[in-house]
């Protein structure tokens, strides 16, 4: 059985519903859409097969298709795989979000499929014959590539989170998902045992407001600081790589090219140099505050907004003066 278009948005799930990612994989093909292109179909995997799947319709998916199973209770890399290779149609674009998941699903899929890949990608432009050429920064940020993606395979591209910026929905859209039970489960090489949530409040790659800390807030106690600011601001909460190495905060806290990429609206970056390999996981957000006390620390090169001074000194400050500003 086949899909039916040849444009489709793989959307995610968390314990909240869908990802805001999910809306932006789909604006991204109904812009594809809009050019000429196909309908555009979001797949959902889960095991409720009773999901509700209005959001989808109402962020402008034209048809909706719930591949349910119970081993989608949670992310199943190999699973899901499965699940789609025999359903996706000959010549298809696939989308999905450059998330911790997004990007290894995209990586197996195109193993899988033998498709090609962009990862990454911050814009897409249909050609001609059905190329699609996708722009994605490369080299930690410092150059663009574009890279298009021809022929008859499959594409697959993985769009990077908070770029595709959907409109609000649509609330008088609506529609009935297409429900598809598989059992890709006769040939599983991969089970999953545990999950183990990590206790962030918010996704680092997800949130509209970040607000990170370095080396510079001295010990981990300090970070209770970052804490309170990003409560404040309803903000998620980022490091460097050497606090994480420190053990002052988890990996999934980590911005930079070993850890997440992040473009909040607002980075604030409190006593964090602005090493390269950071900067390679922050540079696309749209408005950078940095707190140093060194007035050469690298991040002031970056930044729109800088503090000189002692992130210690500064951020209750912040913290108070948003406090009373955003008050209800
Ligand atoms: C292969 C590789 C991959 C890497 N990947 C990553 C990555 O993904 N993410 C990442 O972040 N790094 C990564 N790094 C590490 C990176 O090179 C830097 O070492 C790291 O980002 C520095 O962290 P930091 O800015 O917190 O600490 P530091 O470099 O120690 O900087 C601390 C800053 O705080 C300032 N400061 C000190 N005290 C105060 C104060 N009281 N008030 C205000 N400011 C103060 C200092 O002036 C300084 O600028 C990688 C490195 C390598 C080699």
């Amino acid at each position: 059985m086949g899909i039916g278009s040849n444009l489709i948005s793989i959307v995610e799930l968390d314990s909240n519903g869908f990802k805001h990612s999910s809306f932006e994989t789909i604006h991204a093909a109904k812009q594809l859409s809009n050019a000429g292109w196909g309908p555009v179909t979001a797949i959902a995997f889960t095991n409720n097969n009773s999901l509700d799947t209005k959001e989808l319709f109402q962020y402008r998916a034209d048809k909706v298709l719930l591949l349910v199973h119970p081993s989608f209770e949670t992310y199943n890399r190999w699973a899901m795989t499965k699940a789609l290779e025999s359903l996706i149609e000959p010549n298809s674009t696939i989308l999905m979000g450059a998330t911790i998941h997004g990007k290894e699903l995209a990586a197996s899929l195109s193993a899988t499929l033998d498709a090609g890949l962009a990862s990454d990608c911050i814009a897409l432009e249909p050609g001609e014959n059905g190329a699609l050429t996708a722009r994605r920064p490369v080299y930690a940020g410092k150059a663009y590539s574009s890279l298009t993606l021809e022929g008859d395979k499959h594409k697959i591209c993985t769009l990077r989170t908070n770029v595709f910026r959907p409109e609000g929905p649509d609330t008088s859209l609506s529609g009935d998902p297409e429900v598809l039970e598989v059992s890709p489960a006769s040939n599983l090489i991969e089970k999953i045992l545990e999950v183990s949530k990590s206790g962030a409040k918010k996704d680092i790659t997800e949130a509209r407001i970040v607000v990170s800390g370095g080396m510079g807030l001295g010990e981990p106690a300090n970070f209770k600081l970052v804490e309170d600011l990003a409560e404040v601001l309803d903000a998620a909460v980022g490091a460097s790589r050497n606090v994480v190495d420190e053990g002052w905060r988890p990996y999934s806290n980590q911005v930079g090219q070993t850890g997440r990429t992040v473009s909040p609206d607002l980075y604030i970056a409190c006593g964090i140099s602005g090493a390269i390999q950071h900067i390679a996981g922050m540079s696309s957000s749209k408005c950078i505050v940095a707190i140093n006390k060194d007035p050469y620390a690298p991040i002031f090169s970056i930044a729109d907004y800088g503090i000189v001074g002692d992130v210690l000194e500064i951020l209750p400050l912040l913290t108070e003066e948003f406090r009373s500003l955003l008050k209800p």
